[in-house]
């Protein structure tokens, strides 16, 4: 009830934004929406919370509201420096994000997992894993339906897990997650932050209120500074750790707990992800062997290393999630036979180059696409590599359809955001998957030797 009879403004419509202004409604705070943008979709939407007694100002009305509120709520995927947050910042009214909003009134442990890749299939597979072991778990933050409104229904769950991004921990002043989960940190997001300490330090808030009683479940790959939390470390390449690999099986303190051969996720990624899964469940006391026993049949998620179909000895795999170097990287190793490569997008403010030796090693033909084909073309280019250009995904499609030979796996992994030429990694990744379903049959009809013969003009 902190917010109780205090005057609010919520900047932005989006979804969270939408959820944290009914958590506040509902909490008695009188509720102000300010969103820049302005059309129909959003007016309608606007016209539902007036009836709920929330506000909403639209375009220029929103960017320079005069009025003065209590407390602001910034959306995660607003940027700080946009008028629209600025002129909040002017009357020096206090700015929390959406997380931590509905963080201080969540009445269940929370499980937060960050990292620069694998948040998703790691929320996705801890919040199975635990309710397979018999714990009352949901999944939220980034995925699924926002934390404020799964925080109105948290009093039935004993854990709540969330996946949290570097957008959302940078306003943070009070999220203290029971267990905080470290999965890895690369170049991503440069556009963003000005350097990777600037990256690195947001994400780095996560621990930042925990204490001795707190866990903090971490790839022991990465050097941290010391945390207060008690450690969980992790690692599907490194001896010493609380996880390790062998031989495909996951290890706990030198004991079997899960045989990642028998499961559909693969790749040295996964078992890390599956790790810091199971990391949480040593954290929270759960069961590890009934844990194990829960992902048995779970699939990634979509558009990640997805595998789209087999036709004509071919393997067609959409990784269109893939947004960063790392991502790609990990796609590359995880497939175990030669590769045509579909990959380019955005220019998100890093080279291609350091990637390039791996490129080599594992691809026989690349096809490039986007804004950034052609410096990426000069980053790979190297005798023995064929490279080629495509104006459209179709087209990159078509070409692959055409070169790949039978036994070989056509990835597409882009390695960089989609926005200049979809709206999003979703879209991007489903126009794959429709046109690679919808490819023509390369084999050629067998013509029998009895038919007429079709004479040539
Ligand atoms: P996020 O939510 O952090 O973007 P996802 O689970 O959606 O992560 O996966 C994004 C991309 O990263 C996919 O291409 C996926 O195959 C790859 N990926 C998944 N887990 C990892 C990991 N632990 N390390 C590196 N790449 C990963």
């Amino acid at each position: 009830m902190i917010y109780s009879g205090k005057d609010a403004v919520v900047l932005g419509l989006g979804h969270s934004g939408e959820a944290a202004a009914l958590l506040l409604r509902e909490e008695g705070a009188r509720v102000t929406i300010c969103e820049s943008r302005d059309d129909a979709e959003l007016r309608e939407k606007a016209a539902r919370l007036g009836g709920l007694g929330i506000a909403v100002r639209f375009g220029p009305e929103a960017d320079s509201d005069p009025s003065r509120y209590d407390i602001c709520v910034l959306s995660p995927g607003i940027d700080p420096a946009v008028p629209l947050v600025q002129n909040v910042v002017r009357k020096g009214i206090p700015i929390i994000g959406e997380l931590e909003l509905a963080f201080e009134e969540c009445p269940c442990p929370v499980v937060a997992i960050t990292g620069s890749n694998g948040k998703t299939t790691t929320t996705e597979l801890t919040t199975a894993m635990l309710i397979g072991s018999g714990m009352r778990a949901a999944a939220s933050g980034n995925i699924g339906l926002p934390f404020a409104t799964m925080v109105r229904r948290s009093e039935v769950l004993d854990v709540m897990v969330l996946e949290v991004s570097s957008f959302q921990l940078e306003s943070t002043r009070v999220f203290r997650p029971h267990v905080a989960v470290w999965l890895n940190l690369s170049p991503n997001h440069l556009d963003r932050y000005r350097d990777m300490d600037e990256y690195r330090e947001a994400k780095l808030r996560i621990f930042r209120r925990q204490t001795e009683e707190d866990f903090a479940v971490v790839n022991a790959r990465e050097s941290l500074p010391v945390l207060a939390a008690r450690r969980i470390t992790f690692s599907a390449v490194a001896e010493e750790a609380d996880f390790t690999l062998r031989d495909q099986v996951i290890h706990y303190q030198g004991e079997p707990v899960l045989d990642q051969a028998a499961i559909r996720l693969q790749g040295l990624h996964n078992a890390e992800n599956l790790m810091a899964a199971l990391g949480v469940g040593v954290a929270l006391g759960a069961d590890l062997d009934r844990m194990a026993a829960a992902v048995t049949d779970y699939h990634a998620p979509v558009h990640r290393c997805e595998f789209v179909r087999e036709r004509e000895g071919v393997r067609w795999i959409n990784d269109s999630k893939a947004t960063n170097l790392d991502a790609l990287e990990k796609a590359l190793l995880s497939q175990d036979r030669p590769l045509v490569l579909i990959a380019g997008g955005k220019d998100k403010g890093f080279g291609f180059e350091t990637i390039a030796p791996l490129i080599r090693e594992r691809v026989r033909l690349v096809i490039l696409i986007g804004e950034m084909k052609e410096r990426i073309h000069q980053a790979w280019a190297c005798a023995g590599l064929e490279i080629q250009t495509a104006e459209s995904l179709e087209e990159a499609v078509t070409l692959s359809a055409a070169a790949v030979r039978p036994g070989e796996t056509v990835l597409f992994s882009p390695g960089t955001s989609s926005f200049d030429m979809f709206r999003n990694y979703g879209e991007r990744g489903t126009a794959f998957k429709n046109l690679v379903n919808t490819l023509p049959l390369k084999v050629s009809p067998i013509i029998s030797e009895n038919e007429p013969k079709i004479p040539s003009i």
